[in-house]
Protein backbone atom coordinates (compact mmCIF):
# COMPACT_ATOMS: atom_id res chain seq x y z
CA UNK A 1 0.00 0.00 0.00
CA UNK A 2 1.42 3.35 -0.82
CA UNK A 3 -1.55 5.75 0.95
CA UNK A 4 -3.41 5.30 3.57
CA UNK A 5 -6.00 7.50 5.07
CA UNK A 6 -7.77 5.84 7.76
CA UNK A 7 -10.33 6.92 9.80
CA UNK A 8 -9.76 10.61 9.68
CA UNK A 9 -11.47 12.97 10.78
CA UNK A 10 -10.50 16.92 9.78
CA UNK A 11 -12.30 20.13 11.04
CA UNK A 12 -12.24 23.86 10.40
CA UNK A 13 -12.72 24.87 13.67
CA UNK A 14 -15.83 23.54 15.48
CA UNK A 15 -16.94 22.60 11.53
CA UNK A 16 -15.94 18.82 10.84
CA UNK A 17 -15.47 18.46 7.18
CA UNK A 18 -13.93 15.12 6.79
CA UNK A 19 -16.20 12.43 8.99
CA UNK A 20 -14.71 8.84 9.51
CA UNK A 21 -13.00 8.94 5.76
CA UNK A 22 -10.75 5.48 4.62
CA UNK A 23 -8.84 6.01 1.23
CA UNK A 24 -6.37 3.95 -0.11
CA UNK A 25 -4.10 3.45 -3.25
CA UNK A 26 -1.76 1.14 -4.15
CA UNK A 27 1.48 1.00 -6.07
CA UNK A 28 0.23 1.49 -10.16
CA UNK A 29 -3.22 2.98 -9.86
CA UNK A 30 -4.89 5.73 -10.43
CA UNK A 31 -7.65 6.33 -7.68
CA UNK A 32 -10.27 8.96 -8.31
CA UNK A 33 -12.33 10.62 -5.33
CA UNK A 34 -15.29 12.36 -6.59
CA UNK A 35 -18.46 14.32 -5.66
CA UNK A 36 -20.26 17.54 -5.44
CA UNK A 37 -18.64 21.28 -4.39
CA UNK A 38 -18.00 21.16 -0.48
CA UNK A 39 -18.18 17.42 -0.03
CA UNK A 40 -14.51 17.63 1.23
CA UNK A 41 -12.22 16.72 -1.73
CA UNK A 42 -9.85 19.58 -1.44
CA UNK A 43 -9.77 18.42 2.40
CA UNK A 44 -8.73 15.31 1.83
CA UNK A 45 -5.91 16.90 -0.10
CA UNK A 46 -4.88 19.07 2.61
CA UNK A 47 -5.07 17.09 5.06
CA UNK A 48 -2.30 14.31 3.03
CA UNK A 49 -0.53 17.34 2.55
CA UNK A 50 0.06 17.74 6.01
CA UNK A 51 -2.14 21.41 6.04
CA UNK A 52 -4.78 20.83 7.62
CA UNK A 53 -4.22 17.88 11.04
CA UNK A 54 -6.76 15.18 11.17
CA UNK A 55 -8.58 14.93 14.72
CA UNK A 56 -8.84 11.50 14.75
CA UNK A 57 -7.62 9.03 12.05
CA UNK A 58 -4.40 8.92 10.31
CA UNK A 59 -2.42 8.93 7.37
CA UNK A 60 0.08 6.56 5.63
CA UNK A 61 2.74 6.59 3.56
CA UNK A 62 4.03 3.47 2.54
CA UNK A 63 4.04 2.36 6.03
CA UNK A 64 5.31 5.61 7.64
CA UNK A 65 2.50 8.04 9.49
CA UNK A 66 2.60 11.68 8.32
CA UNK A 67 -0.10 12.53 10.12
CA UNK A 68 2.36 14.87 12.55
CA UNK A 69 4.77 15.66 9.98
CA UNK A 70 5.08 19.29 8.92
CA UNK A 71 3.68 20.07 5.24
CA UNK A 72 7.08 21.07 4.17
CA UNK A 73 8.58 17.58 4.57
CA UNK A 74 5.85 15.28 3.42
CA UNK A 75 7.13 15.47 0.07
CA UNK A 76 10.46 13.53 0.97
CA UNK A 77 7.77 10.84 1.53
CA UNK A 78 7.35 10.58 -2.59
CA UNK A 79 4.38 12.36 -2.45
CA UNK A 80 3.69 15.56 -4.56
CA UNK A 81 1.28 17.46 -5.22
CA UNK A 82 -0.72 19.51 -7.85
CA UNK A 83 -3.13 22.03 -6.52
CA UNK A 84 -6.39 23.12 -7.25
CA UNK A 85 -5.68 26.88 -9.35
CA UNK A 86 -2.25 25.59 -9.65
CA UNK A 87 -0.81 28.21 -8.23
CA UNK A 88 2.37 28.93 -10.62
CA UNK A 89 4.31 31.79 -10.02
CA UNK A 90 3.62 33.69 -13.39
CA UNK A 91 6.17 36.34 -12.99
CA UNK A 92 8.60 33.56 -13.12
CA UNK A 93 9.59 31.77 -16.80
CA UNK A 94 7.74 28.15 -17.15
CA UNK A 95 11.21 26.68 -16.33
CA UNK A 96 11.71 28.34 -13.12
CA UNK A 97 8.53 27.15 -12.54
CA UNK A 98 9.69 23.22 -13.43
CA UNK A 99 13.07 23.67 -11.64
CA UNK A 100 11.07 25.15 -8.29
CA UNK A 101 9.71 21.45 -8.20
CA UNK A 102 12.53 19.40 -7.87
CA UNK A 103 14.17 21.48 -4.74
CA UNK A 104 13.91 18.16 -2.62
CA UNK A 105 17.84 16.93 -2.25
CA UNK A 106 16.55 13.39 -3.75
CA UNK A 107 15.18 15.09 -6.61
CA UNK A 108 17.59 17.62 -6.99
CA UNK A 109 20.55 14.83 -7.82
CA UNK A 110 18.34 13.58 -11.23
CA UNK A 111 17.40 17.25 -12.00
CA UNK A 112 18.05 17.24 -15.75
CA UNK A 113 16.87 13.76 -16.77
CA UNK A 114 13.77 14.38 -15.13
CA UNK A 115 13.47 17.90 -16.81
CA UNK A 116 13.98 16.08 -19.76
CA UNK A 117 11.19 13.15 -19.16
CA UNK A 118 8.62 16.53 -18.65
CA UNK A 119 9.59 17.87 -21.92
CA UNK A 120 9.22 14.58 -23.46
CA UNK A 121 5.72 14.87 -22.04
CA UNK A 122 5.11 18.57 -22.64
CA UNK A 123 6.62 19.29 -25.94
CA UNK A 124 5.02 22.69 -25.49
CA UNK A 125 6.68 23.22 -22.29
CA UNK A 126 10.49 22.62 -24.07
CA UNK A 127 9.28 25.53 -26.50
CA UNK A 128 8.24 27.55 -23.95
CA UNK A 129 10.45 27.35 -21.36
CA UNK A 130 11.59 30.64 -21.15
CA UNK A 131 8.15 32.49 -21.82
CA UNK A 132 6.29 33.90 -17.98
CA UNK A 133 4.28 30.86 -16.57
CA UNK A 134 0.97 33.24 -16.69
CA UNK A 135 1.58 34.19 -20.24
CA UNK A 136 0.95 30.57 -21.26
CA UNK A 137 -3.19 29.32 -21.99
CA UNK A 138 -4.60 27.12 -19.17
CA UNK A 139 -3.54 24.39 -20.36
CA UNK A 140 -0.30 25.01 -21.19
CA UNK A 141 -0.23 26.28 -17.66
CA UNK A 142 -2.00 22.63 -15.95
CA UNK A 143 0.87 21.12 -18.05
CA UNK A 144 3.49 23.08 -15.93
CA UNK A 145 1.51 22.31 -12.55
CA UNK A 146 1.56 18.58 -13.32
CA UNK A 147 5.60 19.38 -14.62
CA UNK A 148 6.42 20.80 -11.73
CA UNK A 149 5.03 17.97 -9.42
CA UNK A 150 6.26 15.53 -11.62
CA UNK A 151 10.23 17.64 -10.85
CA UNK A 152 10.12 16.17 -7.30
CA UNK A 153 9.84 12.48 -8.85
CA UNK A 154 6.88 11.50 -7.03
CA UNK A 155 6.07 7.73 -6.17
CA UNK A 156 2.46 9.22 -6.10
CA UNK A 157 1.13 12.46 -7.23
CA UNK A 158 -2.14 13.82 -5.62
CA UNK A 159 -3.73 16.26 -8.27
CA UNK A 160 -6.69 18.27 -7.06
CA UNK A 161 -9.33 19.40 -10.01
CA UNK A 162 -6.47 19.39 -12.42
CA UNK A 163 -9.90 20.05 -15.40
CA UNK A 164 -11.05 22.66 -13.55
CA UNK A 165 -11.78 25.82 -16.18
CA UNK A 166 -9.96 24.42 -18.92
CA UNK A 167 -11.90 23.82 -22.25
CA UNK A 168 -13.61 20.59 -23.04
CA UNK A 169 -11.34 19.75 -25.44
CA UNK A 170 -8.54 19.89 -23.37
CA UNK A 171 -10.01 18.41 -20.81
CA UNK A 172 -9.50 15.06 -22.80
CA UNK A 173 -6.26 15.74 -23.36
CA UNK A 174 -5.61 16.20 -19.71
CA UNK A 175 -7.02 12.88 -18.55
CA UNK A 176 -4.83 11.53 -21.19
CA UNK A 177 -1.83 13.03 -19.66
CA UNK A 178 -2.88 11.51 -16.34
CA UNK A 179 -2.88 8.35 -17.65
CA UNK A 180 0.38 8.77 -19.52
CA UNK A 181 2.03 9.78 -16.35
CA UNK A 182 0.53 6.23 -14.41
CA UNK A 183 2.07 4.34 -17.25
CA UNK A 184 5.31 5.64 -16.60
CA UNK A 185 4.80 4.36 -12.70
CA UNK A 186 3.40 7.07 -10.78
CA UNK A 187 -0.06 6.16 -9.10
CA UNK A 188 -2.38 8.95 -9.13
CA UNK A 189 -5.13 10.32 -6.55
CA UNK A 190 -7.50 12.23 -8.47
CA UNK A 191 -9.76 14.71 -7.00
CA UNK A 192 -12.41 15.33 -9.52
CA UNK A 193 -15.76 17.11 -10.26
CA UNK A 194 -15.97 15.91 -13.56
CA UNK A 195 -17.43 12.21 -12.62
CA UNK A 196 -17.55 11.08 -15.89
CA UNK A 197 -13.81 11.16 -16.95
CA UNK A 198 -12.51 10.66 -13.31
CA UNK A 199 -14.36 7.37 -13.20
CA UNK A 200 -13.74 6.51 -16.99
CA UNK A 201 -9.47 6.25 -16.35
CA UNK A 202 -9.69 5.34 -12.40
CA UNK A 203 -8.54 1.89 -11.07
CA UNK A 204 -10.67 2.29 -7.67
CA UNK A 205 -13.10 5.10 -6.64
CA UNK A 206 -14.32 6.94 -3.78
CA UNK A 207 -17.52 8.93 -3.89
CA UNK A 208 -17.68 11.99 -1.55
CA UNK A 209 -20.78 13.50 -0.26
CA UNK A 210 -20.99 15.99 2.87
CA UNK A 211 -17.23 14.94 4.36
CA UNK A 212 -17.91 11.09 4.38
CA UNK A 213 -17.55 8.59 1.79
CA UNK A 214 -20.84 7.55 0.29
CA UNK A 215 -19.60 4.64 -2.27
CA UNK A 216 -16.24 3.13 -2.95
CA UNK A 217 -14.79 0.05 -5.23
CA UNK A 218 -14.62 -0.19 -9.14
CA UNK A 219 -15.07 2.42 -11.25
CA UNK A 220 -17.33 -0.01 -13.55
CA UNK A 221 -19.79 -0.88 -10.70
CA UNK A 222 -20.21 2.59 -9.28
CA UNK A 223 -20.54 3.98 -12.99
CA UNK A 224 -23.45 1.44 -13.65
CA UNK A 225 -24.86 2.27 -9.93
CA UNK A 226 -28.36 3.95 -10.51
CA UNK A 227 -28.14 6.71 -7.86
CA UNK A 228 -24.80 7.42 -9.14
CA UNK A 229 -25.92 7.43 -12.94
CA UNK A 230 -28.90 10.18 -11.44
CA UNK A 231 -26.97 12.28 -9.34
CA UNK A 232 -23.61 12.42 -11.05
CA UNK A 233 -24.23 11.53 -14.75
CA UNK A 234 -27.53 12.98 -15.25
CA UNK A 235 -28.80 9.54 -16.60
P1 LIG B 1 -14.78 22.22 -3.95
O1 LIG B 1 -14.80 21.39 -5.16
O2 LIG B 1 -15.78 23.32 -3.96
O3 LIG B 1 -13.41 22.67 -3.54
P2 LIG B 1 -14.57 20.17 -2.02
O4 LIG B 1 -15.26 18.86 -2.21
O5 LIG B 1 -13.14 20.24 -2.32
O6 LIG B 1 -15.34 21.26 -2.82
P3 LIG B 1 -13.89 21.29 0.52
O7 LIG B 1 -13.34 22.52 -0.08
O8 LIG B 1 -12.96 20.28 1.05
O9 LIG B 1 -14.84 20.57 -0.52
O10 LIG B 1 -14.93 21.70 1.64
C1 LIG B 1 -15.52 20.78 2.56
C2 LIG B 1 -16.28 21.55 3.61
O11 LIG B 1 -15.35 22.30 4.41
C3 LIG B 1 -17.28 22.56 3.08
O12 LIG B 1 -18.41 22.54 3.92
C4 LIG B 1 -16.55 23.88 3.18
O13 LIG B 1 -17.46 24.94 3.38
C5 LIG B 1 -15.68 23.68 4.40
N1 LIG B 1 -14.43 24.46 4.32
C6 LIG B 1 -13.49 24.36 3.35
N2 LIG B 1 -12.47 25.19 3.59
C7 LIG B 1 -12.76 25.83 4.76
C8 LIG B 1 -12.09 26.82 5.55
N3 LIG B 1 -10.90 27.28 5.21
N4 LIG B 1 -12.71 27.23 6.68
C9 LIG B 1 -13.91 26.74 7.04
N5 LIG B 1 -14.58 25.81 6.34
C10 LIG B 1 -14.03 25.36 5.22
Amino acid sequence: MLLEVANVEVGYGDATALWDVSVSVKQGEIVSVVGPNGAGKSTLVNAIAGILRPRKGKIVIEGNDVSKVPSHRVCDYGIAIVPEGRRLFTEMTVLDNLLLGAYRSAARADRDATLAEVFKLFPVLKDRQDSLAGSLSGGQQQMVAIGRGLMAKPRILLMDEPSLGLSPLIVGDMFKIIQMINERGVAVLLVEQNVNKALEIAHQAYVFEQGRVTASGLPQVLINDPSIREAYLGI
